[in-house]
């Protein structure tokens, strides 16, 4: 049975007319399932009967499940949700003065493998569908819901490769910008890529989101062992394609940069990262790396952050340290691993590799 949140318009609409209901019915039904986040078709009086009845018996109405839900410290969520065939996937909640972001997922791991995340140490499972993508934000909306507040941002910083799964994010997207659907502004909507460039191309032609690279390093070498997809797209590749993007011109596109010490933290790294930036309206968030389990990367020291930062700087690039979110319950950066409490302490690889085998042992 087809899940309900896996229709956009188009999707409603061909359905309607096949059924030979009016052209508004759709917009109505879209309305009812993503704007007023409406979870029982029973529910949805402005309808017909017959419709209701049509979309209780042809459609499965049910949502992700929330399997844990870890609050930290600083206030933000990490949000465990169990897929209908099982898997875990997180999101993270983060409550601003003046906006609610959330970090939501694109596909269940990641196959791209870069050495300083947790995520990539998963290996890939699957894509998620758009209605799972969306089922994070109805459901983060759900519980703000008793705070009387609801998600003003969306970032795609969760688990996955955004752009490895393009077609169901950019629906997602659609729907998150549509006046009928989630009404987020564009400014509020970024994907962030590890560069997949014939993707980034694709993106900047079709769907007017903030983009964020995440970049690293600003040496073939370097980049390519900390990060594989760069033997893919190398970096010359990666700077044509952000030159010619078409970001909002006050906001440029933002670039993520792990602070490693000793890996990627000197002056010389520094000074490459402002050459590769030149002629790109850019700014760079540096994170000190969110240390884990089975790694032996550590976060620069305080004293090479600052020099990193003030050689940024004095090039009037904006160059702010992020500490990440959440750290205290690993949702931090690169830290989501579908680890539930009393997992945190383990290593990806080692927990996955567990957890398949009580599956095997149960069966
Ligand atoms: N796959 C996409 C989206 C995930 S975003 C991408 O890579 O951009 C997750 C962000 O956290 C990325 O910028 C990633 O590089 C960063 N990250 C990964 N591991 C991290 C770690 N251990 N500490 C801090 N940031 C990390
Ligand atoms: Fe995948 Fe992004 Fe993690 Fe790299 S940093 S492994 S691309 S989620």
């Amino acid at each position: 049975m087809k899940s309900v949140f896996d229709f956009g318009l188009n999707d409603w609409e061909l359905w309607c007319s096949e059924r030979g209901l009016p052209r508004f019915s759709a917009k109505q039904i879209f309305q009812w399932i993503f704007q007023k986040g409406g979870k029982d078709p029973a529910q949805f009086t402005s309808l017909s009967l017959k419709i209701r009845q049509a979309l209780a018996e042809e459609f499965n109405w049910k949502l992700l499940e929330i399997d844990s839900h870890l609050i930290s410290r600083d206030e933000s969520e990490k949000v465990l949700l169990r897929t209908a065939d099982d898997l875990l996937i997180e999101m993270v909640i983060m409550p601003y003065d003046n906006r609610v972001t959330l970090c939501l997922s694109s596909q269940v791991g990641c196959k791209r493998g870069c050495t300083f995340c947790q995520t990539g140490r998963m290996g890939l499972k699957r894509n998620l569908t758009s209605g799972e993508i969306l089922g994070q934000l109805l459901i983060a909306n759900e519980l703000l819901l008793p705070k009387d507040r609801t998600v003003t941002n969306v970032v795609f910083m969760g688990m996955g490769e955004p752009l490895d799964n393009y077609d169901e994010v950019v629906k997602a997207c659609r729907i998150m910008l549509d006046e009928n659907g989630f009404g987020l502004s564009s400014k509020r909507v970024t994907i962030s890529t590890s560069g997949i460039v014939p993707r980034i191309a694709q993106l900047g032609r079709e769907l007017p989101v903030r983009l964020a690279i995440s970049l690293h390093s600003a040496d073939n070498e370097k980049r390519s062992q900390m990060m594989p997809v760069n033997r893919l797209y190398n970096l010359e590749a990666l700077k044509k394609v952000l030159i010619e993007y078409p970001a909002p011109h006050r906001l440029g596109i933002t670039f993520e940069y792990v602070m490693i010490e000793g890996v990627n933290d000197r002056k010389e790294d520094a000074r490459r990262l402002i050459e590769f930036l030149h002629g790109i309206k850019a700014r760079v968030n540096l994170i000190p790396i969110n240390h884990f389990p089975g790694v032996e990367m550590h976060p620069s020291s305080a004293k090479r952050l600052q020099d990193f930062q003030t050689e940024l700087t004095n090039c009037s690039i904006p160059a702010p340290v992020r500490y990440s979110r959440g750290v205290d319950i690993s949702g931090g950066c690169g830290q989501l691993a579908a680890k539930r409490e009393g997992e945190l302490h383990l290593d990806p690889r080692v927990l996955h590799r567990e957890r398949r085998r009580s599956v095997l042992n149960v069966l």
